[in-house]
């Protein structure tokens, strides 16, 4: 293939990856978004591999044979619940893959054809796996601790000493001067502390960071393996690369700064590793909760309250994710809507473990998109709602993220559940979500406490609504 064709074929691609990002922002388009990335990356596979450069075909399809096993077994078996942690892992591997391709290309510039007469490194190249490298050890570093604090190896609260910010800021300019000392003189030396001061890095701005919080950090290191990914394309000299790690860059760095938006966070902290404070359990029991009175009902109730709403806004949360409800949801809401109650979903930005977790569920369920409304949109219209059903949500519901400054979501907008005439709360207990806190809705007078499994709830509302 001529030099010109491989452009051609890589602008092709490249296109698709930025209709693949446009398709993937609404949930509407997003399957055909997700096909349009999945072509263009094929296109982008089977020309990089027909590219002179490329001899060693045995080790290249024994790598993607394995690979592809190990994604596709992993890929079918990982329940959506654990998505966080599995791309916090795939994030790993894209910083570790930058990190061995910068240390191969400066042990042999001559085999990537960056070496200069003398057989060692152009400035430029050095500068460039300068940025690939650093970028791909914290990337890689980080990414190994917040998937041990997602898969709860670690503790999800934060880690926080005196003087943590100084270390790190020191950490950090150690780091690029290592780096500048690499960039003038070559040295190995230079080249290796850079690496290992990078990986001390990556650990210590993501130990500080609280478990409510690892939403933004989770798309921060999409990112940042996205701009490692581009580094590593200028050493390679791959332009295909460096787009794609350019998109995925920077449509990571906007989806961050959107969910900082949601948390009511500073992405400027995010990047600092500066949220350090906020205490977040991550689940259990909270021993206060069971003390105060509520009102519990039954699944008949429950159909009672639905039946006789005019409208009813359903508050999707984790907890329906890890019941598998949403199939059983919809039955309830078809069933609701045919005898002319107005149903409609309140998605909160974070809700579930994922960005768009409750999208994917309930278009997996066939939830028509017309009745699935943004925080922004159903916020409002909240006061005129007869019944609010809060299904496996606990934090993105809790009004002390608006009145209590001690508590670690204080700030975080949340759905005004609350200003709605009841409210009907599906949970197994008065357990704590994510952030580990008690949630006053429960202990409401209009609420009523339907306590059961999700799926098992919805069925059994579906039962008494026959
Ligand atoms: P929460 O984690 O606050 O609450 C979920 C609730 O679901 C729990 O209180 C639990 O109560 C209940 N639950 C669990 N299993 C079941 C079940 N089988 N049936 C019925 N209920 C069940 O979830 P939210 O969606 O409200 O909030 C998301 C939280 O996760 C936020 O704090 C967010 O910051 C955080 N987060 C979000 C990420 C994202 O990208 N969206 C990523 C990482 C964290 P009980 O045990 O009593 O049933």
């Amino acid at each position: 293939m001529s030099a010109n064709m491989v452009a051609l074929a890589y602008l092709i691609a490249a296109v698709l990856f930025i209709l693949a990002l446009k398709g993937l922002s609404s949930p509407e388009s997003s399957r055909r978004g997700n096909l349009f990335g999945m072509i263009g990356m094929l296109i982008a596979m089977v020309v990089t591999l027909q590219l002179p450069s490329v001899q060693n075909y045995a080790w290249i399809f024994a790598a993607l044979a394995v690979g592809g096993l190990i994604g596709g077994s992993v890929a079918r078996k990982i329940p959506m619940t654990h998505m966080p942690q599995l791309v916090a892992f795939m994030h790993s591997l894209v910083g570790l893959a930058a990190v061995l391709i910068a240390v191969s290309a400066f042990y042999d510039p001559a085999a990537y054809g960056i070496a200069d007469i003398d057989g060692g490194l152009h400035l430029a190249s050095r500068i460039e796996l300068f940025l690939g490298a650093f970028i791909g050890a914290i990337t890689f570093t980080a990414s190994i601790v917040a998937f041990a604090k997602l898969q709860g190896l670690v503790s999800g609260r934060p880690v926080t000493f005196r003087g943590q910010h100084l270390l790190n800021l020191l950490l950090g300019l150690g780091m690029i001067a290592a780096g500048v000392v690499f960039c003038i003189g070559q040295g190995w030396e230079a080249f290796l502390l850079m690496l290992v001061i990078a990986l001390v890095l990556g650990v210590l701005l993501i130990i500080p960071i609280g478990g409510a919080d690892m939403p933004v950090i989770v798309s921060m290191l999409n990112s940042y393996s996205g701009w490692a990914a581009a580094g590593i394309g200028f050493t390679l000299s791959n332009n295909m690369l460096i787009i794609a790690g350019a998109l995925v860059g920077s449509s990571g760095a906007i989806l961050s700064y959107i969910m900082c938006k949601a948390m009511n966070r500073s992405l400027f902290n995010v990047l600092l590793g500066g949220f350090g404070g906020q205490v977040a359990t991550g689940g259990g029991y909270d021993e206060s909760a069971e003390k105060r009175p509520v009102n519990a009902g039954s699944a008949e109730d429950a159909a009672f309250l639905l039946r006789n709403a005019r409208s009813v806004v359903i508050v999707p949360g984790y907890g329906l994710a890890v019941a598998r409800a949403q199939h059983a949801l919809k039955e309830v809401v078809d069933k609701l809507i045919a005898s002319g109650v107005q149903v409609r979903f309140a998605i909160h930005p974070v809700a579930g473990r994922m960005p768009g977790h409750m999208n994917v569920l309930l278009a997996e369920a066939d939830v028509p998109y017309d009745i699935v409304c943004e925080m922004d949109e159903i916020n409002p219209e909240f006061a005129e709602t007869d019944v609010a059903l809060v299904l496996g949500a606990n934090d993105v519901t809790n009004p002390a993220a608006r009145t209590d400054p001690a508590c670690p979501i204080y700030g975080m907008p949340i759905l005004d559940v609350e200003k709605a005439d009841r409210i009907l709360v599906v949970k197994r207990s008065l357990s704590v979500g994510y952030a580990g806190l008690d949630n006053d809705i429960f202990y409401m007078d209009k609420t009523m406490m339907l306590f059961d499994d999700a799926k098992k709830a919805c069925e059994a509302i579906l039962k008494s609504l026959d």
